[in-house]
């Protein structure tokens, strides 16, 4: 550690005396004087900022100088070049009369003087010299870090490899991104300078600084491809064989695919805006193909009648019952309520109608008409067409009813038939 901090010193000492001998003048203008020649003397006078410091008649104590302070804000500063500044000159001359001034006076002044300044690669904005960095390396390295604010490594890695190879932009495959065009929002130019030594900053400072102090913007565009699925289309076609209401699928639809191009502005990494531009199919959708019925709902009977309710059982028949003439069936204890039309026909009364509760009556255009009775809830409506099957209700309890069951009856011609007759669980 010691030993390198000692080589340290050599090496600027160099650099310092290589600043110190730069100017070396022979002064001509005493050597013709009055008095008997005398011995010619060597004189150093010192200049810094332009201000003439004064005049020393050796030049070792100038050197020991600049090492102490050379090595004195090296501690501070580690790692920089220091050297004493430019404005610092020594003008050597050879004169007869000899050098007059009190050199530890000169000295003394050279000590408040002088200035240790720190060589650096000044990066400068639209030719501003804004931040200073220790070399070129880590100015080229601050530029980078810029970049980096806005685009991944990776991502700028391949750009600038393209760059460099002059290539065309290469395909972006599905959902990749890749940077089209990356600027800067200054013009970014480096120039070396001396610097006070606490102006240097480190690569990752100076970024900072540019991107939130010198406002510096970094505009990316980006090319990105997305797949995307592409709806099929429902394509409704009549058909006569199912009736109306009646729908059945033909052909199942199946979505395609597209891969949409987007272009992406972002500044310092952040979204600005994504445009969806061409868009390419890579497989067409399949429409759907739906079939609707236009066949006209059966209205007349067949003459059959199905079981109209969900499971259950016949609880009590047609006949004489507790002193009066039941005249239908009751269907007890159903799977579910849902009460259905026995054959087509034609709704001819829906609603409540005294002991009865809720009940429908269907007239089946042949003769037959059905009475539905005790409905919890009527579906349909006088007029409707109800084919054989179609839900009429739900089965209930209401009017004069014991519990929940349907009371059916049928007639042929306004005359009551037993429907067991005609129907069997
Ligand atoms: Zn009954």
């Amino acid at each position: 550690m010691k030993y390198r901090l000692k080589n340290n010193k050599a090496s600027q000492l160099k650099v310092g005396t290589a600043a110190v001998l730069l100017v070396s003048v022979i002064g001509a203008n005493t050597i013709f004087a009055k008095d008997a020649p005398k011995e010619l003397e060597t004189i150093h006078h010192l200049y810094s900022n332009g201000n003439y410091i004064g005049a020393v008649s050796q030049e070792d104590p100038v050197e020991e100088l600049i090492e102490e302070k050379l090595v004195e804000v090296d501690q501070q500063f580690k790692n920089l070049k220091l050297q004493p500044s430019e404005d610092f000159k020594v003008v050597t001359e050879q004169s007869f009369s000899p050098n007059e001034a009190d050199e530890e006076e000169v000295l003394d002044r050279l000590d408040g003087q002088l200035e240790i300044k720190a060589s650096s690669f000044a990066l400068a904005l639209n030719d501003e010299l804004t931040v200073y960095l220790k070399d070129r390396a880590a100015y080229e390295e601050t530029v980078q870090l810029l970049k980096l604010a806005a685009v991944s490594e990776e991502e700028l890695k391949i750009w600038e490899d393209q760059q460099a190879a002059a290539e065309n932009l290469r395909e972006v495959e599905a959902g990749e991104t890749q940077i089209a065009d990356l600027a800067i929002s200054h013009k970014i130019s480096g120039v070396t300078r001396q610097v006070d030594p606490a102006k240097v900053l480190t690569a990752e400072q100076a970024a900072a600084f540019l991107l939130d102090k010198a406002k510096v913007k970094v505009m990316v565009t980006k090319q990105q491809n997305e797949k995307q699925a592409v709806d099929y289309k429902v394509v409704e076609k009549e058909d006569s064989t199912l009736l109306i209401g009646e729908t059945k699928v033909e052909q199942k639809g199946q979505q395609g695919e597209k891969m949409v191009s987007y272009t992406i502005r972002e500044e310092n990494g952040k979204q600005l805006e994504r445009v969806a531009g061409e868009e390419e199919v890579l497989k067409e959708p399949v429409e759907e193909i739906v079939l609707k019925g236009t066949k006209e709902l059966p209205t007349v009977g067949t003459g059959e009648f199905a079981w109209p309710a969900e499971g259950g059982y016949i609880s009590s028949g047609r006949g004489q019952r507790w002193g009066r003439m039941h005249n239908g069936i009751d269907i007890a204890q159903p799977d579910e309520l849902t009460i259905k039309s026995a054959d087509h026909g034609i709704v001819k009364a829906a609603g409540a109608a005294g002991t009865f509760g809720n009940r429908v009556v269907v007239d089946h255009q042949n003769g037959y008409e059905t009475i539905y009775a005790h409905l919890s809830s009527i579906d349909v409506r006088v007029g409707d067409k109800v084919p054989k099957g179609t839900k009429l209700g739900n089965m209930g309890s209401t009017g004069r009813s014991t519990g929940l069951h349907l009371h059916l009856e049928i007639s042929l011609n306004g005359v009551t038939q037993n429907p067991l007759n005609y129907i069997s669980s």
